[in-house]
């Protein structure tokens, strides 16, 4: 059947290969196999559910919370012959029920279905008049509370495909699940003993680094001026921010727009097109600028503080470079920048066990920004993807600088966070190491500890620092939480009993500042 199936790449599509990981995908598919595959956004979903859906007899349902996409991708069918519809709110009364009446009589190949319209009795229906050999579901991440955009509509869907009499063939994918996710979402979903694929994560034409410690308006400017004729994207965290380096940048008179959800639609949209046909060069913005530019020459993306997690930094950052050109990601790092999604995680919406999710991804994303590691290494490992190997151009790869021997202060570090039995947190941790005299350090009777005061010759900040970097380097771990707390990880042991020694690469900030220059 694979050969049917390259057949109909070639035939309707008219591509002459599968990418990496597609044809496997398909193969499981038609082989009876239920399937979970992870890709990057623009890796080639669709194919792997429509392709299985024209060579199986039936009508086969993709479940897609994107009404725009089903539109699109509906009509993409047709085009090439291939009987497709959805039923979306989009739809009027009528429409909707001949499109109804055209499914029982199994006029259809594709048939698309927002979760949300998709009711228990419609449901029996539809699986009791019709021939359902697989089910796609797209977007799978929604039904993991785990994932960033849980949605209570596919939850019930995993139930109702449970009950199923002749339960089909389900196939999910998504573009963006960790390892628990992807476990979570087989979970919920009842997959069937799942081939997983996990695939097609890397981005070689993506120099990713890390720059911290840099005065950031100067290091801004450097960079842009290194990069007079490139078009770029830097991401803010906050309106205010946004708003902060749009200024800077107009009054050195380049050509900038700022994007926010504070800017009437029509502001909004005159700047994205005028970015999208290069009246503008830099795009200043938040989050909120993204959905949907697929501008394929954007040479860098800044980004000024971090995001709160993985998922967001490189969704975002990978908007640099579709074009497969050599492309830029940068992140401005400051611990204190933590303190700010910190605070707009708290103050967001969801409830106690959402922001504690929330809170062990930030973690993980201050883990990226401060390791050693090659980061797109660091971010295949996170969603899952094996066997890919160092970028060497990233800023891990690329530094060169000596490592320095830090096992003593390491020691210092870990034997006192030990001592307090894993009931504070860093603040807490760096204040004994400091010898502060805070009241509630007293009060819990710290300054008793034989660590107390021991690297009283640095900042607290500083101190700080450092145990986060040994937190990233994975010899602390931190409690998931509202306020997390800091104990050792099982790689400790070896350094406080002497068997190890830590070596630390001072990153060479200011080196990293220079090489923007050309
Ligand atoms: P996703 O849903 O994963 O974001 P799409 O299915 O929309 O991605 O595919 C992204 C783009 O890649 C589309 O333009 C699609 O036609 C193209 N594409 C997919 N598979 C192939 C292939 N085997 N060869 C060439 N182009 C492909």
């Amino acid at each position: 059947m694979i050969e049917q199936a390259r057949q109909a790449l070639k035939k309707v599509y008219g591509y002459d290969s599968f990418r990496k990981g597609q044809e496997d995908i398909i193969s499981g598919i038609l082989n009876g196999r239920d399937t979970l595959a992870i890709l990057p956004t623009g890796g080639g979903k669709s194919i792997c559910y429509q392709i299985p859906s024209m060579l199986l007899p039936g009508t086969s349902l993709v479940i897609s919370p994107l009404i725009s996409l089903m539109k699109d991708q509906v009509d993409a069918l047709r085009r090439v012959g291939v009987s497709a519809a959805y039923l979306n709110s989009s739809l009027g009364a009528a429409e909707y029920r001949d499109v109804m009446r055209k499914a029982m009589q199994g006029e259809y190949k594709l048939l698309y279905v927002a979760p949300e319209r998709l009711d228990a009795p419609m449901f029996q229906t539809l699986s009791e008049q019709l021939a359902i050999p697989l089910i796609a579901i797209d977007e799978a991440h929604c039904v993991s509370q785990w994932g960033h955009d849980f949605r209570p509509s596919y939850r019930q869907l995993a139930g109702w495909i449970a009950r199923m009499k002749d339960r089909p063939l389900v196939a999910a994918f998504t573009a963006t699940a960790t390892t628990e996710v992807a476990t979570d979402i087989s979970d919920m979903l009842k997959l069937r003993e799942p081939s997983i694929f996990v695939t097609g994560f890397a981005r070689p034409n993506l120099s990713l680094s890390v720059v911290t410690g840099v005065d950031k308006k100067k290091f801004l400017e450097n960079f842009l001026s290194g990069r007079k004729d490139q078009s770029g994207i830097i991401y803010a965290a906050t309106r205010k921010e946004v708003e902060n380096v749009y200024e800077q940048l107009t009054r050195r008179g380049i050509q900038a727009g700022k994007y926010h959800g504070g800017l009437s639609d029509a502001e909004r949209a005159d700047t994205q097109e005028k970015f999208r046909f290069d009246d503008i060069r830099v795009m200043v913005a938040t989050n909120a600028f993204g959905m949907g530019i697929d501008k394929p020459n954007v040479r860098f993306v800044l980004h000024w503080q971090m995001t709160s997690d993985i998922e967001s930094y490189y969704q975002e950052a990978g908007r640099a470079g579709r074009d497969g050109e050599e492309s830029e990601c940068v992140l401005l790092f400051e611990p204190a920048d933590m303190q700010v999604q910190r605070f707009l995680i708290e103050q967001g919406t969801g409830d106690t066990d959402r922001k504690s999710i929330q809170l062990a991804k930030l973690h993980t994303m201050m883990n990226f920004s401060r390791t050693q590691r090659c980061l797109q290494q660091f971010i295949v490992d996170y969603f899952g993807e094996t066997g890919v190997g160092a970028c060497g151009k990233c800023s891990s790869c690329l530094d060169k600088s000596e490592p320095v021997n830090r096992t003593e202060e390491a020691k210092m570090a870990l034997s006192c966070v030990g001592r307090m039995k894993g009931r504070f947190g860093v603040t807490m941790a760096a204040k004994v190491l400091k010898g502060s005299k805070d009241k509630r350090l007293l009060e819990f009777g710290l300054d008793r500890l034989t660590t107390y005061g021991l690297m009283r010759h640095l900042p607290e900040k500083e101190i700080a620092d450092w145990l986060y970097w040994l937190v990233a380097e994975g010899y602390l771990k931190l409690s998931e939480g509202q306020y997390p707390v800091v104990s050792l990880a099982a790689s400790a042991l070896p350094v406080l009993e002497g068997r190890e020694s830590i070596m630390q690469r001072v990153r060479a900030t200011v080196r990293q500042a220079a090489s923007a220059d050309h």
